[in-house]
Protein backbone atom coordinates (compact mmCIF):
# COMPACT_ATOMS: atom_id res chain seq x y z
CA UNK A 1 0.00 0.00 0.00
CA UNK A 2 1.64 3.02 -0.66
CA UNK A 3 1.06 6.02 1.87
CA UNK A 4 0.54 10.40 0.83
CA UNK A 5 4.24 10.60 2.55
CA UNK A 6 5.54 7.16 3.99
CA UNK A 7 7.18 5.23 1.51
CA UNK A 8 7.77 2.24 1.94
CA UNK A 9 11.21 2.39 3.30
CA UNK A 10 9.89 5.24 6.37
CA UNK A 11 7.27 2.41 7.30
CA UNK A 12 9.11 0.24 9.85
CA UNK A 13 7.81 -3.43 10.18
CA UNK A 14 9.59 -4.16 12.92
CA UNK A 15 7.77 -4.89 16.76
CA UNK A 16 9.38 -2.26 19.04
CA UNK A 17 10.12 -3.05 22.57
CA UNK A 18 9.57 0.44 23.54
CA UNK A 19 11.74 1.20 26.68
CA UNK A 20 11.82 4.18 28.97
CA UNK A 21 15.29 5.49 27.75
CA UNK A 22 15.13 9.16 26.49
CA UNK A 23 13.97 10.07 23.59
CA UNK A 24 17.47 10.75 21.41
CA UNK A 25 19.29 7.72 22.55
CA UNK A 26 16.19 6.22 21.24
CA UNK A 27 16.35 8.05 18.24
CA UNK A 28 19.93 7.88 17.53
CA UNK A 29 19.52 3.66 18.59
CA UNK A 30 17.07 3.38 15.81
CA UNK A 31 18.81 5.37 12.89
CA UNK A 32 21.97 3.32 13.63
CA UNK A 33 19.80 0.04 12.49
CA UNK A 34 19.62 -1.19 16.15
CA UNK A 35 15.90 -1.97 15.68
CA UNK A 36 15.12 -5.32 14.56
CA UNK A 37 13.49 -6.34 11.64
CA UNK A 38 11.07 -8.88 12.67
CA UNK A 39 7.60 -10.27 11.37
CA UNK A 40 5.01 -8.29 12.96
CA UNK A 41 3.06 -9.95 15.69
CA UNK A 42 5.02 -12.74 15.79
CA UNK A 43 7.59 -11.64 18.73
CA UNK A 44 4.72 -9.98 20.62
CA UNK A 45 2.33 -13.01 20.71
CA UNK A 46 5.31 -15.08 22.24
CA UNK A 47 5.54 -12.30 24.57
CA UNK A 48 1.82 -12.68 25.60
CA UNK A 49 0.92 -8.78 25.31
CA UNK A 50 -1.00 -7.15 23.13
CA UNK A 51 0.17 -6.00 19.38
CA UNK A 52 -0.71 -2.44 19.14
CA UNK A 53 -0.27 -0.41 15.96
CA UNK A 54 0.26 2.95 16.07
CA UNK A 55 -0.39 5.20 12.93
CA UNK A 56 1.05 8.50 12.94
CA UNK A 57 -0.37 11.77 11.32
CA UNK A 58 1.03 14.41 12.81
CA UNK A 59 -0.64 16.96 14.79
CA UNK A 60 0.43 18.98 18.29
CA UNK A 61 0.96 15.77 19.75
CA UNK A 62 4.07 15.17 17.57
CA UNK A 63 4.72 19.30 18.08
CA UNK A 64 7.76 21.07 19.06
CA UNK A 65 8.33 24.27 20.47
CA UNK A 66 11.16 26.92 19.96
CA UNK A 67 12.35 27.52 23.31
CA UNK A 68 12.54 31.45 22.39
CA UNK A 69 9.41 31.76 21.30
CA UNK A 70 6.09 32.23 23.74
CA UNK A 71 3.90 29.47 23.10
CA UNK A 72 4.81 29.28 19.19
CA UNK A 73 5.42 25.88 18.16
CA UNK A 74 5.21 23.39 14.70
CA UNK A 75 3.16 21.00 14.52
CA UNK A 76 4.24 17.21 13.46
CA UNK A 77 7.67 17.40 14.15
CA UNK A 78 8.26 14.18 15.61
CA UNK A 79 7.89 11.02 14.43
CA UNK A 80 5.05 8.43 15.91
CA UNK A 81 8.27 6.00 16.66
CA UNK A 82 9.72 8.71 18.46
CA UNK A 83 6.64 9.67 20.19
CA UNK A 84 5.67 6.56 21.38
CA UNK A 85 9.57 5.70 22.97
CA UNK A 86 9.38 8.65 25.19
CA UNK A 87 6.57 7.48 27.15
CA UNK A 88 7.76 5.70 29.91
CA UNK A 89 5.90 2.15 30.69
CA UNK A 90 4.56 1.26 27.17
CA UNK A 91 6.48 -1.83 27.43
CA UNK A 92 4.17 -2.89 30.29
CA UNK A 93 1.44 -2.82 28.79
CA UNK A 94 1.73 -3.86 24.94
CA UNK A 95 4.41 -4.57 21.97
CA UNK A 96 3.97 -1.48 20.16
CA UNK A 97 4.49 -0.93 15.98
CA UNK A 98 4.72 2.62 15.09
CA UNK A 99 4.37 3.64 11.14
CA UNK A 100 4.26 7.07 10.09
CA UNK A 101 1.35 7.77 7.25
CA UNK A 102 1.64 11.64 7.32
CA UNK A 103 3.45 14.72 9.40
CA UNK A 104 0.86 17.01 9.28
CA UNK A 105 -1.51 19.04 11.09
CA UNK A 106 -4.68 17.97 11.24
CA UNK A 107 -5.88 21.35 9.81
CA UNK A 108 -4.34 20.01 6.72
CA UNK A 109 -5.95 16.49 7.13
CA UNK A 110 -7.42 15.47 3.86
CA UNK A 111 -8.97 12.33 2.17
CA UNK A 112 -5.49 10.73 0.58
CA UNK A 113 -4.49 10.42 4.57
CA UNK A 114 -8.01 9.03 5.48
CA UNK A 115 -7.96 6.56 2.47
CA UNK A 116 -4.23 5.95 3.50
CA UNK A 117 -5.18 5.54 7.31
CA UNK A 118 -8.53 3.43 6.55
CA UNK A 119 -6.79 1.00 4.14
CA UNK A 120 -3.96 0.29 6.45
CA UNK A 121 -6.27 -0.47 9.35
CA UNK A 122 -8.05 -3.06 6.97
CA UNK A 123 -4.98 -4.54 6.56
CA UNK A 124 -3.67 -4.73 9.54
CA UNK A 125 -6.92 -6.66 10.77
CA UNK A 126 -7.31 -8.30 7.81
CA UNK A 127 -3.78 -9.94 8.41
CA UNK A 128 -4.13 -9.95 12.33
CA UNK A 129 -0.99 -7.91 12.67
CA UNK A 130 -2.30 -5.87 15.35
CA UNK A 131 -4.57 -6.31 18.53
CA UNK A 132 -5.56 -2.91 18.16
CA UNK A 133 -4.73 0.14 16.62
CA UNK A 134 -3.90 4.03 17.72
CA UNK A 135 -3.74 6.48 15.70
CA UNK A 136 -1.70 10.11 16.94
CA UNK A 137 -3.97 13.10 15.53
CA UNK A 138 -3.95 16.88 15.54
CA UNK A 139 -6.73 17.92 17.76
CA UNK A 140 -8.83 19.78 15.15
CA UNK A 141 -10.09 17.33 12.86
CA UNK A 142 -9.74 14.55 14.91
CA UNK A 143 -13.35 14.35 15.50
CA UNK A 144 -13.93 14.13 11.62
CA UNK A 145 -11.17 11.30 10.94
CA UNK A 146 -12.36 9.22 14.05
CA UNK A 147 -15.94 9.19 12.23
CA UNK A 148 -14.74 8.85 9.02
CA UNK A 149 -12.88 5.86 10.13
CA UNK A 150 -15.86 4.29 12.01
CA UNK A 151 -17.77 4.56 9.13
CA UNK A 152 -15.43 2.54 7.15
CA UNK A 153 -13.11 0.00 8.74
CA UNK A 154 -14.66 -3.30 9.45
CA UNK A 155 -13.79 -5.39 12.54
CA UNK A 156 -14.36 -5.20 16.17
CA UNK A 157 -10.74 -4.96 17.27
CA UNK A 158 -10.12 -1.38 18.92
CA UNK A 159 -9.24 1.79 17.10
CA UNK A 160 -8.13 4.66 18.79
CA UNK A 161 -7.71 7.99 18.02
CA UNK A 162 -5.56 10.43 20.35
CA UNK A 163 -3.77 13.63 20.27
CA UNK A 164 -2.63 16.32 22.50
CA UNK A 165 -3.50 20.38 23.02
CA UNK A 166 0.02 21.10 24.00
CA UNK A 167 3.40 19.99 22.28
CA UNK A 168 6.04 17.60 23.06
CA UNK A 169 8.08 20.19 24.66
CA UNK A 170 5.53 22.36 26.80
CA UNK A 171 5.83 22.56 29.93
CA UNK A 172 2.91 20.48 31.74
CA UNK A 173 2.98 18.33 27.88
CA UNK A 174 -1.00 16.70 27.60
CA UNK A 175 0.76 14.10 25.02
CA UNK A 176 2.41 11.68 27.10
CA UNK A 177 -0.37 10.74 29.52
CA UNK A 178 -2.67 11.00 26.36
CA UNK A 179 -0.38 8.26 24.45
CA UNK A 180 -0.41 6.18 27.86
CA UNK A 181 -4.35 6.16 28.00
CA UNK A 182 -4.37 5.45 24.82
CA UNK A 183 -2.49 2.43 24.78
CA UNK A 184 -4.21 1.29 27.78
CA UNK A 185 -7.52 1.32 25.99
CA UNK A 186 -6.47 -0.04 23.09
CA UNK A 187 -5.00 -3.09 24.66
CA UNK A 188 -8.18 -3.56 26.90
CA UNK A 189 -10.07 -6.86 25.11
CA UNK A 190 -13.62 -4.59 26.88
CA UNK A 191 -12.56 -2.40 24.27
CA UNK A 192 -13.66 -4.57 21.74
CA UNK A 193 -16.71 -3.97 19.44
CA UNK A 194 -17.10 -0.13 20.59
CA UNK A 195 -16.19 1.57 17.17
CA UNK A 196 -13.27 4.16 16.62
CA UNK A 197 -13.23 6.00 20.11
CA UNK A 198 -11.38 9.01 21.27
CA UNK A 199 -9.17 9.01 24.39
CA UNK A 200 -7.95 12.36 25.61
CA UNK A 201 -7.60 13.84 29.10
CA UNK A 202 -9.43 10.57 31.14
CA UNK A 203 -12.21 10.31 28.91
CA UNK A 204 -12.66 7.23 26.39
CA UNK A 205 -15.66 8.94 23.85
CA UNK A 206 -17.24 7.53 20.50
CA UNK A 207 -16.57 8.57 17.60
CA UNK A 208 -20.33 9.65 16.95
CA UNK A 209 -20.68 11.81 19.76
CA UNK A 210 -16.84 13.39 20.31
CA UNK A 211 -16.42 16.69 19.75
CA UNK A 212 -13.94 19.74 20.15
CA UNK A 213 -15.24 22.27 22.24
CA UNK A 214 -12.37 24.75 23.55
CA UNK A 215 -9.63 25.79 21.63
CA UNK A 216 -6.96 26.00 23.89
CA UNK A 217 -7.84 23.92 26.58
CA UNK A 218 -6.57 20.67 27.46
CA UNK A 219 -10.21 19.83 28.77
CA UNK A 220 -11.75 20.23 25.45
CA UNK A 221 -12.85 17.13 24.08
CA UNK A 222 -16.62 16.06 24.77
CA UNK A 223 -19.85 14.52 23.91
CA UNK A 224 -22.72 16.56 24.50
CA UNK A 225 -25.26 14.67 23.41
CA UNK A 226 -24.65 11.25 25.48
CA UNK A 227 -21.39 11.85 27.52
CA UNK A 228 -18.04 9.88 27.77
CA UNK A 229 -18.73 5.85 27.20
CA UNK A 230 -15.83 5.39 29.41
CA UNK A 231 -13.17 6.92 31.49
CA UNK A 232 -9.25 5.88 32.05
CA UNK A 233 -6.21 6.65 34.15
CA UNK A 234 -2.95 5.36 34.89
CA UNK A 235 -4.14 3.85 38.56
CA UNK A 236 -7.58 3.34 37.68
CA UNK A 237 -7.63 1.21 34.84
CA UNK A 238 -10.22 1.82 32.56
CA UNK A 239 -14.12 1.82 33.44
CA UNK A 240 -16.54 1.81 30.37
CA UNK A 241 -20.00 3.34 31.17
CA UNK A 242 -21.78 1.27 28.80
CA UNK A 243 -22.17 -2.81 28.30
CA UNK A 244 -20.88 -3.32 24.83
CA UNK A 245 -20.97 -1.54 21.50
CA UNK A 246 -23.39 1.52 22.05
CA UNK A 247 -23.93 2.51 18.75
CA UNK A 248 -24.36 -0.13 15.71
CA UNK A 249 -21.88 0.56 13.64
CA UNK A 250 -22.31 1.48 10.18
CA UNK A 251 -19.97 -0.10 7.57
CA UNK A 252 -19.85 1.80 3.95
CA UNK A 253 -17.48 0.35 1.67
CA UNK A 254 -14.86 2.59 0.74
CA UNK A 255 -14.64 4.14 -2.56
CA UNK A 256 -12.32 3.47 -4.83
CA UNK A 257 -9.81 5.85 -5.43
CA UNK A 258 -8.45 8.75 -3.03
CA UNK A 259 -10.94 11.24 -2.92
CA UNK A 260 -14.38 11.93 -1.50
CA UNK A 261 -17.50 13.98 -3.19
CA UNK A 262 -17.62 17.46 -2.92
CA UNK A 263 -19.96 18.22 -0.64
CA UNK A 264 -20.05 22.08 1.12
CA UNK A 265 -20.98 23.18 4.98
CA UNK A 266 -22.51 26.23 4.69
CA UNK A 267 -23.42 28.56 8.35
CA UNK A 268 -26.14 30.01 8.61
CA UNK A 269 -26.85 33.53 10.52
CA UNK A 270 -28.56 36.68 10.68
CA UNK A 271 -29.31 38.23 7.84
CA UNK A 272 -28.27 35.53 5.78
CA UNK A 273 -28.69 35.66 2.05
CA UNK A 274 -28.92 33.25 -0.69
CA UNK A 275 -24.82 33.60 -2.36
CA UNK A 276 -23.16 31.02 0.02
CA UNK A 277 -25.10 28.33 -1.13
CA UNK A 278 -25.27 29.77 -5.26
CA UNK A 279 -21.72 29.59 -4.40
CA UNK A 280 -21.12 25.93 -3.52
CA UNK A 281 -22.95 25.13 -5.91
CA UNK A 282 -21.29 26.94 -8.85
CA UNK A 283 -18.02 24.76 -7.52
CA UNK A 284 -19.47 21.48 -8.40
CA UNK A 285 -20.90 20.75 -4.40
CA UNK A 286 -22.64 17.09 -4.82
CA UNK A 287 -23.97 17.73 -1.31
CA UNK A 288 -24.72 20.79 1.00
CA UNK A 289 -24.72 20.52 4.70
CA UNK A 290 -26.39 23.66 6.43
CA UNK A 291 -24.90 24.56 9.80
CA UNK A 292 -28.44 25.78 10.51
CA UNK A 293 -29.44 28.00 13.60
CA UNK A 294 -31.59 26.49 16.25
CA UNK A 295 -32.87 23.32 14.85
CA UNK A 296 -31.28 23.35 11.43
CA UNK A 297 -33.48 26.43 10.10
CA UNK A 298 -31.89 28.83 7.87
CA UNK A 299 -33.40 32.69 6.19
CA UNK A 300 -36.69 32.13 3.78
CA UNK A 301 -33.98 33.58 1.39
CA UNK A 302 -31.52 30.68 1.62
CA UNK A 303 -34.49 28.01 2.30
CA UNK A 304 -35.26 28.63 -1.11
CA UNK A 305 -32.10 28.28 -2.74
CA UNK A 306 -31.65 25.03 -1.05
CA UNK A 307 -35.09 23.86 -1.96
CA UNK A 308 -33.66 25.01 -5.77
CA UNK A 309 -30.56 22.55 -5.36
CA UNK A 310 -32.40 19.77 -3.99
CA UNK A 311 -34.49 19.60 -6.88
CA UNK A 312 -31.42 19.92 -9.09
CA UNK A 313 -30.60 16.41 -7.20
CA UNK A 314 -27.82 17.99 -5.08
CA UNK A 315 -28.76 16.61 -1.68
CA UNK A 316 -29.56 18.78 1.30
CA UNK A 317 -28.49 17.70 4.58
CA UNK A 318 -29.71 20.19 7.93
CA UNK A 319 -27.39 20.30 10.64
CA UNK A 320 -27.08 22.46 13.26
CA UNK A 321 -24.04 25.49 14.49
CA UNK A 322 -25.50 24.83 17.80
CA UNK A 323 -23.66 22.47 19.76
CA UNK A 324 -25.54 19.90 21.23
CA UNK A 325 -28.93 18.63 20.71
CA UNK A 326 -30.88 16.88 17.63
CA UNK A 327 -32.47 18.21 14.55
CA UNK A 328 -35.44 17.10 14.00
CA UNK A 329 -37.35 16.02 10.74
CA UNK A 330 -40.80 18.19 9.25
CA UNK A 331 -40.98 21.11 12.55
CA UNK A 332 -40.10 24.44 11.44
CA UNK A 333 -38.76 23.30 8.08
CA UNK A 334 -40.82 21.05 6.02
CA UNK A 335 -38.30 18.22 4.83
CA UNK A 336 -40.55 16.11 3.04
CA UNK A 337 -42.16 18.44 0.36
CA UNK A 338 -38.20 20.24 0.07
CA UNK A 339 -36.72 17.07 -0.28
CA UNK A 340 -34.67 17.80 2.57
CA UNK A 341 -32.38 14.83 4.76
CA UNK A 342 -31.60 15.99 8.30
CA UNK A 343 -28.81 15.08 10.22
CA UNK A 344 -29.69 14.03 13.88
CA UNK A 345 -27.37 14.56 16.37
CA UNK A 346 -24.26 14.58 13.55
CA UNK A 347 -22.96 18.36 13.61
CA UNK A 348 -21.60 19.24 10.55
CA UNK A 349 -18.64 18.02 9.85
CA UNK A 350 -19.66 15.21 10.61
CA UNK A 351 -22.56 15.04 8.73
CA UNK A 352 -20.66 16.37 5.75
CA UNK A 353 -18.19 13.07 5.86
CA UNK A 354 -21.71 10.71 6.06
CA UNK A 355 -23.04 12.74 3.11
CA UNK A 356 -19.88 11.98 1.50
CA UNK A 357 -20.03 8.14 2.31
CA UNK A 358 -23.54 8.06 0.99
CA UNK A 359 -22.96 9.92 -1.88
CA UNK A 360 -19.86 8.03 -2.87
CA UNK A 361 -21.90 4.87 -2.75
CA UNK A 362 -24.56 5.89 -4.88
CA UNK A 363 -27.07 6.65 -2.58
CA UNK A 364 -29.19 9.88 -3.33
CA UNK A 365 -33.06 9.42 -2.49
CA UNK A 366 -33.83 11.68 0.60
CA UNK A 367 -35.62 9.04 1.98
CA UNK A 368 -32.39 5.98 1.87
CA UNK A 369 -30.24 9.17 2.86
CA UNK A 370 -32.09 9.94 5.50
CA UNK A 371 -32.63 6.53 7.19
CA UNK A 372 -28.82 6.39 6.76
CA UNK A 373 -28.69 9.03 9.45
CA UNK A 374 -31.05 8.07 11.52
CA UNK A 375 -29.77 4.06 11.29
CA UNK A 376 -27.94 4.98 15.27
CA UNK A 377 -31.32 5.08 16.93
N1 LIG B 1 -3.59 22.54 14.80
C1 LIG B 1 -3.25 21.38 15.55
C2 LIG B 1 -3.74 20.15 14.80
O1 LIG B 1 -4.90 19.89 14.77
C3 LIG B 1 -3.86 21.47 16.91
C4 LIG B 1 -3.68 20.26 17.79
O2 LIG B 1 -3.23 19.19 17.41
O3 LIG B 1 -4.04 20.36 18.98
O4 LIG B 1 -2.94 19.49 14.23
Amino acid sequence: MTTPTASAAGRRQSWISILSIPLFALTLWTYGGAVQAAEPGKDAAAAGLPRILVLATGGTIAGQADPRATGAYKSGQITGEQLMASVPGLDKLAKINAEQISSIGSQDMNDKVWFALARRIQDAFDKNEADGIIITHGTDTLEETAFFLDNVVRGDKPVVIVGSMRPATAVSADGPGNLYEAVQVAADPRARGRGVMAVLNDKIQGARSVTKTNTTSIETFGSPNDGPIGYVDTAGGIRFMTQGAGFKRATYRLPAGEQLPRVAIVYSHANMDAVPIEDAISHGAKGIVLAGVGDGNTSKSALDALEAAAKKGIIVVRSTRVRSGFVTRNVEVDDDKNGFVVSEDLNPQKARVLTQLLIAGGVTAPAELQKAFTATW
